[in-house]
């Protein structure tokens, strides 16, 4: 842990990755250990398919007995939802498959005494407007919060491909807003899709910009996790493309801003980034950051 920070909040910062869940949950601690994470995503599910079997009493069991093991803090993990769900989909019976996915993730984070599940929020699919998919999501986000309790649903930003909604920070404060347990809703900013949806964070004028816009539309206060990936994508292109931290568009210079600003502390920050085999380095270059002041 370093030092004290000036925001009153804690700046102990949980670093690591988008680790492999195969062989069982209770692996992923064992994994993001081994690569010197003090953090870690996971999913707790295969994220390609709709349904999976429930999590069995003894694999929730080695899950935590792990995370103990391994000194993982469970504000330190963030599990990430199937690809499948579309929380804003333009059809009822769609809509609705996706919901009941959803609550299964949420109450997946529940059993495994998890405190977040992050999401992308869904795409209209040009079949109804921004505002409607944006209800709908909202509305979806009630429904499980309503089913579930202790676990956060975190909204994650987007590059804003095709006709996914996220990637404007309104659309964020939007579904905010339309929230009726506000404690239990928060925000993960991806900064790859961040840039790609336009906010140039790769200069120091820009990176000031972008999360004093954040800070104003969104605010800090619902900031629950970052996912840290560079762009192998122009800034503004819209589309979803990591590369390794400092070898695309962002550039190194916008992770070290980040591991030195105490806004960011407090929370997982997670690798998406392409190469697994050089996470541990990445973590450590992280880590070095962010004692160099
Ligand atoms: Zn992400
Ligand atoms: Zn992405």
């Amino acid at each position: 842990m370093s030092g004290t920070s000036g925001s009153g909040k804690t700046d102990v910062r949980y670093i690591g990755a988008h680790v492999s869940a195969a062989g069982g949950v209770g692996n992923a601690p064992l994994r993001a250990y081994e690569i010197g994470a003090t953090g870690f995503a996971l999913f707790t599910k295969n994220q390609r398919q709709w349904s999976a079997p429930a999590l069995k009493p003894e694999e929730i069991e080695t899950f935590k007995t792990n995370c103990k093991k391994c000194g993982f803090s469970m504000d330190a993990i963030i599990p990430h939802d199937s690809y499948l769900i579309n929380l804003g989909h333009p059809e009822t019976d769609k809509l609705e498959k996706s919901r009941a996915a959803f609550l299964d993730e949420m109450q997946r984070s529940e059993q495994l005494g998890i405190r977040m599940l992050n999401f992308h929020p869904g795409s209209h699919l040009k079949k109804i407007s921004e505002e409607e998919c944006l209800s709908r999501i909202a509305e979806s986000v009630n429904l499980a919060l309503s089913k579930t309790k202790g676990v956060t649903a975190v909204i994650e930003n987007t590059a804003g491909q095709g006709s996914n909604m996220g990637w404007k920070f309104e659309h964020l404060a939007e579904i905010i807003d339309q929230v009726e347990d506000r404690a239990r809703v928060g925000v993960c900013i991806d900064t790859a899709h961040a840039f790609a949806a336009g906010y140039d964070i790769s200069t120091e004028s820009g990176f000031m910009d972008t999360f004093e816009a954040f800070d104003r539309i969104v605010g800090f206060g619902k900031l629950r996790a970052m996912h840290l990936n560079d762009s192998k994508k122009e800034c503004g292109s819209r589309v979803d493309r990591h590369a390794r931290l400092g070898e695309g568009f962002i550039g190194w210079k916008a992770f070290e801003r980040i591991m030195q600003d105490d806004r960011f502390g407090g929370i997982p920050l997670i690798l998406e980034t392409p190469d697994p085999e050089g996470w541990a380095e990445e973590i450590l270059a992280l880590k070095d950051a962010e004692q160099a002041d």
